[in-house]
């Protein structure tokens, strides 16, 4: 059996003041890289029907836009969830992604909760139905993570084969993960070999016959596992490498998951990985132990996202950057709690937080969520309450993946996480007349372009000057006076 996942997604690209996705001349001819890439990757592959069998994530910033921009292709997208051929929809082909592309194992407890949550109500919401698998980011794990996943009732998840702690841990079949207090997962391991080709190997690319028949069938051959489960092969990659990494590739794909009558048999059979473990229990799969801390973009654990990563030529800049974040959102949901104690209980700023998702959905308006959340505050009370829920709905963006991947913090994915900031910062800063965001910027001058002589706070003002935003406002009078 071969099932191959596409993880789809892109980072939020809406500028966080305006509500707009600014035009991105490096992705002409079209507006934007979004725009881009659904015509070169996204349009065609559900046009194609590719979805229909394969299983794929689809992140929630990316159907958000798609939903906005191509409403055909992100019905494509859920239509292909639950096919007439799949009776259970456990089984579906879609998986939840946690919701801001956060690196789950560098955030607190509560952010990753809120993270799955978002991301399980999200898909539940446009898919119309719960989902019993979900992708993290990066791939990212420990057992905290996976924990929360069984608690909020998550089935699944795919990881790449080195997270497993067994170096030699045959890829070919599903795993459980014991997570103590009863408490289980099933964890799929992809084939690295199958997925790396796929993605790097143009020329094995070129034949999706000749792959099936060189590549995946000498790696399905032999004799069932002993208690009977047949041998399957996963290949994981960037959804974006069907047609957009790589030109065409989309045709690949089409005719290796969906080859056609006239093709010749391969020899196996083609599922996805929600039909290889969506309804079967996860005692019925052999116990292993995942290497804790890891992800599948960095070999060095999950450092590429917080330090220096040996394969950054200059990763000096990651650390101060999440450090000098860390220390805004902990300000910031200390100011919030403060001023939401005049109108709510304590705790229930963040099960509020946690329901927010339906307002960023849409599913709820913004003015019912505040009377159901502060049934006896008056108006003002109830508009300060939706201030708090804005500047944490920010705050959880700042962490995006993507601020951190690449080699110089000047990339518009850097200045997108920190206008995520500036409008998470001044949103607390105008309800509590406080100047977070001085000591934002403080913090962030202790870094640096690799490429540029300028500074974390220098790239700052330049994304806000690039949104239209005043750089640094003056010193507020009430926060001078503390
Ligand atoms: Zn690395």
């Amino acid at each position: 059996m071969l099932a191959v996942h596409g993880h789809f997604y892109q980072p939020e690209r809406r500028d966080p003041f305006s509500g707009e996705v600014a035009p991105q001349p490096a992705a002409s001819p079209y507006r934007d890289w979004n725009a881009r890439i659904d015509a070169e990757c996204y349009k065609p592959n559900a046009e194609r029907g590719n979805l229909q069998h394969i299983s794929y994530d689809l992140g929630p910033t990316l159907a958000c836009w798609l939903a906005a921009n191509d409403a055909s292709t992100h019905k494509g997208f859920v239509d292909s969830d639950v096919s007439a051929a799949i009776v259970e929809v456990d089984c579906g082909n879609a998986m939840a992604q946690a919701y801001h592309h956060a690196i789950l194992p560098l955030a607190s407890l509560a952010d990753r909760r809120t993270e799955i949550r978002w991301g399980l109500r999200d898909f539940e919401l446009r898919f119309d139905r719960r989902p019993t698998g979900i992708w993290l980011p990066e791939t990212a794990v420990d057992l905290p993570t996976l924990r929360i996943l069984a608690d909020e009732g998550v089935h699944y998840t795919i990881l790449a084969p080195w997270q497993a702690a067994d170096s030699r841990l045959d890829t070919r079949r599903p795993y459980r993960v014991e997570l103590g207090g009863g408490k289980t997962i099933v964890v799929v391991f992809y084939d690295a070999a199958l997925s790396a080709s796929a993605s790097f190997e143009s020329d094995a690319t070129m034949n999706a016959d000749a792959f099936a028949r060189e590549r995946i069938l000498p790696r399905l051959t032999g004799p069932s596992f002993a208690d009977g489960t047949p041998r399957m092969a996963v290949i994981a990659t960037d959804g974006e490498l069907y047609g957009h990494h790589q030109k065409f590739r989309d045709l690949f794909l089409a005719r290796l998951v969906n080859p056609g009558v006239d093709a010749p048999d391969r020899g196996f059979d083609i599922t996805t990985i929600g039909q290889i473990v969506g309804s079967t229990p996860a005692s019925v799969f052999p116990a292993t132990q995942i290497a804790e801390r890891t992800s599948w973009s960095c070999h060095h654990g999950v450092l590429r996202w917080y330090a220096e990563c040996p394969d950054a030529a200059d990763g000096r800049w990651k650390g101060p950057l999440r450090v000098a974040l860390e220390r805004l959102a902990s300000a910031i949901d200390t100011v919030a709690s403060g001023l939401a104690g005049d109108f709510m209980e304590p705790a229930a700023l963040w099960q509020a937080r946690d329901d927010y998702v339906e307002v960023v959905f849409g599913a709820e308006t913004a003015e019912s969520f505040a009377r159901r959340w502060v049934p006896l505050g008056n108006e003002s009370q109830r508009e300060g309450f939706l201030a708090l829920m804005q500047a944490e709905r920010w705050r959880l963006a700042m962490f995006a993946s993507d601020g951190w991947f690449w080699g110089d913090p000047i990339r518009l994915e850097t200045k997108q996480v920190l206008l995520c900031a500036a409008r998470a910062v001044r949103l607390i800063d105008d309800a509590a007349g406080t100047d977070l965001e001085r000591r934002l910027v403080d913090d962030l001058s202790l870094f640096s372009s690799p490429s540029r002589r300028i500074d974390g706070a220098g790239i700052y003002t330049e994304a806000l000057d690039e949104a239209h935003q005043p750089a640094l406002r003056p010193r507020s009078k009430a926060a001078s006076t503390r």
